[in-house]
């Protein structure tokens, strides 16, 4: 037989869908108390929320009237009409949140607005107003929750260790506090103080405060406004990825929320600059019409749908980007300045350098001195002459639109280049420039087809059983990398072919080195690749100490200025950095000097 579910198991039933565990209360109280405009919040946890959760804040409060009507479903001050839907501004709007925590515990609210003497403090117990009267109490509301699913045993069957529900519970409290760098947050823990995020201006200071002082002082800033949407946060360089996205933190008008096309442009914009399997540190604010998003996807609210998810996975793009650029994490275009060279002094007579709005100076004292070439290196050099990558085409290259015109100067310890360019100078890292030239080199080529360079003998290489089961398994894989095998017997190949670009290492070593990743791959297809052809362009590039000649110098910088991503290796550590004229001049005193 049909008939009506009483309302009290109705809120249960609902309860279920927005307080999944401890940190759904401490979500959505928190939401609360951030709607009623609170600058101080405190809460305090016993047994990881099991046994307690309290909320204080010293925000709006609310009536007696008010806060009678608050526990029930579907009561909200914060929505009126259902135009009201599509333009939400505050945390809160489907007023389910206190309805659903009083349907599963025992919770007190104590509250008074400013202007009043007297609080007012209500009991409820599964739903049920069990006392209620007038009390003593600052202005705010202090929300207590007790014995969380005390009537839902099933639903507390499903909750996790201590640690692991105390751990939502402070992902909740941090996100919280990132976003609200004016509000003073705290949370704590049978007594220990887990989080003590004070009342400050700067959202970086709040990242030092919840993230560390390290990771907050080398973050770069986000600051990006189109015609829809503005992007303001902190990124971390490349090379202070983490393991897991744990440090991801995502906001649409200061609300906390998962969405995959923002986080696609993060990705996007960190491309090829991220270690296989790492993940950048993110703290986003996306701030838009509220019409531009709809907030109403799941009962929790973290889910939310742009309108236009092309356009924000492109703003987003677009901002990280724009942090990297003027961070010189990837090219400063100079529009003014597109012509010169990687210079040789005997090119120099071409005309484009006269136009350029900068003239170099004539490079009379800045003498090149040719590193000598030890006696033993020079038949390798010679050698090496044939490989693609110190071929000896001319080095006159005008600057490209991602890559400044520079003009080499000289070498530092035989690892770094220094070279002049508008403006300043730049420090290279000679390996590093290599591993990206040799990296997108090899890409480009896997497009197509791979150039390979044939042993004249042969190679016999015995494998272990396991590597032959390799071999065997990825046989395209590694014979798209150029690699030609031929089975000699038992567990024996001769290698045949080796990709050329590579030419420098043994073909040994290449071979093992693919190995090598294939065992611990067991990733895609996609991520073994990435990280083998990372693996071979870092092992086959020039060292730090390999002795080069001016003419290799100049080559390995004219292939870098031909590519994508010129301004860090592979593993997303920095190919050069600038150090310009201004920060010289003030290193020297120069600058900052009343005139004599
Ligand atoms: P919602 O936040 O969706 O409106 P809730 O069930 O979370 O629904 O809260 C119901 C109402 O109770 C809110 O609309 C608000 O008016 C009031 N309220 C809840 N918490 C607080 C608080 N900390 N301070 C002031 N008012 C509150
Ligand atoms: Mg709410």
């Amino acid at each position: 037989m049909i008939h009506q579910l009483s309302e009290e198991l109705i809120n249960k039933i609902a309860a279920g869908e927005v307080i999944e565990r401890p940190s759904s209360v401490v979500k959505e109280l928190v939401e609360n108390a951030l709607d009623a405009k609170a600058t101080q919040i405190t809460i305090d946890v016993e047994n990881a929320g099991q046994d307690l959760i309290k909320i204080s804040d010293n925000g709006m409060g609310m009536t007696e009237v008010d806060a009678r009507k608050a526990i029930l479903r579907h009561t909200t001050s914060k929505l009126h009409t259902a135009d009201d839907l599509f333009s939400i501004s505050t945390l809160g709007f489907r007023g389910e949140a206190l309805a659903s925590i009083a349907a599963v515990s025992q919770l007190r609210i104590v509250t008074k607005q400013k202007d009043v003497v007297e609080g007012f403090s209500l009991l409820v117990e599964g739903g049920r107003v069990t006392d209620s009267g007038v009390t003593a109490t600052n202005s705010g509301t202090m929300i207590e929750v007790k014995n969380l699913f005390f009537n839902t045993p099933a639903r507390k069957k499903f909750l996790k260790t201590n640690q692991v529900e105390l751990r939502h519970i402070i992902n909740v409290v941090t996100h919280y506090a990132l976003i609200n760098p004016h509000v003073s947050i705290k949370l704590v823990h049978n007594n220990n103080t887990l989080i003590n995020s004070p009342s400050v201006t700067d959202l970086r200071d709040n990242i030092a405060s919840l993230y560390g002082v390290e990771m907050a002082k080398d973050m770069l800033k986000i600051d990006f406004q189109n015609e829809f949407f503005r992007i303001t946060g902190y990124v971390c360089k490349p090379y202070q990825v983490r393991n897991d996205k744990t440090q991801q933190a995502v906001f649409v008008n200061k609300r906390w929320v998962r969405n995959e096309d923002v986080m696609r442009g993060v990705y996007d914009a960190y491309h090829s600059l991220l270690f296989v399997n790492k993940h950048p540190v993110v703290v986003l604010h996306i701030t838009t019409d509220p019409t531009m998003i709809d907030v109403n996807v799941h009962p929790n609210k973290l889910e939310i749908k742009f309108e236009q998810k092309e356009m924000v996975r492109k703003a987003v793009f677009e901002a990280v980007r724009q942090a990297f650029e003027e961070n010189h994490l990837i090219p400063e275009v100079d529009v003014e300045f597109q012509q010169t060279v990687i210079a040789p002094v005997e090119k120099k007579e071409k005309k484009p350098i006269q136009e350029s709005k900068y003239v170099f100076e004539p490079a009379a004292q800045m003498v090149f001195e040719k590193p000598q070439i030890p006696l033993a290196d020079v038949k390798e050099k010679s050698e090496e002459k044939s490989s693609p990558v110190t071929h000896q085409k001319p080095v006159q290259v005008d600057a490209t639109d991602k890559f400044p015109a520079m003009k080499l100067l000289g070498q530092v310890h035989k690892t770094f280049f220094i070279a002049e360019t508008e403006g300043g100078a730049y420090f290279i890292d000679q390996h590093a420039v290599h591993e990206r030239v040799l990296y997108e080199q090899f890409m480009e080529q896997m497009n197509s087809q791979v150039e390979v360079q044939h042993l004249l003998q042969g190679e016999l290489l015995e494998f272990t059983l396991q590597e032959v089961s390799l071999i065997m398994e990825y046989s395209e894989l590694i014979e798209q990398f150029g690699f030609t095998l031929e089975s000699f017997g038992d567990n024996s190949f001769i290698i045949k072919t080796v990709p050329t670009l590579f030419g420098r290492l043994q073909p040994k070593e290449l071979i093992y080195e693919v190995l090598s990743h294939l065992e611990k791959g067991r990733k895609t297809t996609d991520d073994i690749q990435e990280t083998i052809i990372t693996r071979m362009a870092c092992r086959a590039a020039v060292m730090a100490g390999d002795t080069l000649t001016v003419n290799e110098m100049e080559n390995y910088l004219s292939e870098l200025s031909q590519r994508n991503l010129p301004y860090t290796c592979p593993h997303g550590r920095p190919t050069m950095f600038k150090v310009s004229v201004d920060e010289l001049e003030k290193k020297f005193r120069r600058k900052g000097l009343r005139p004599e």
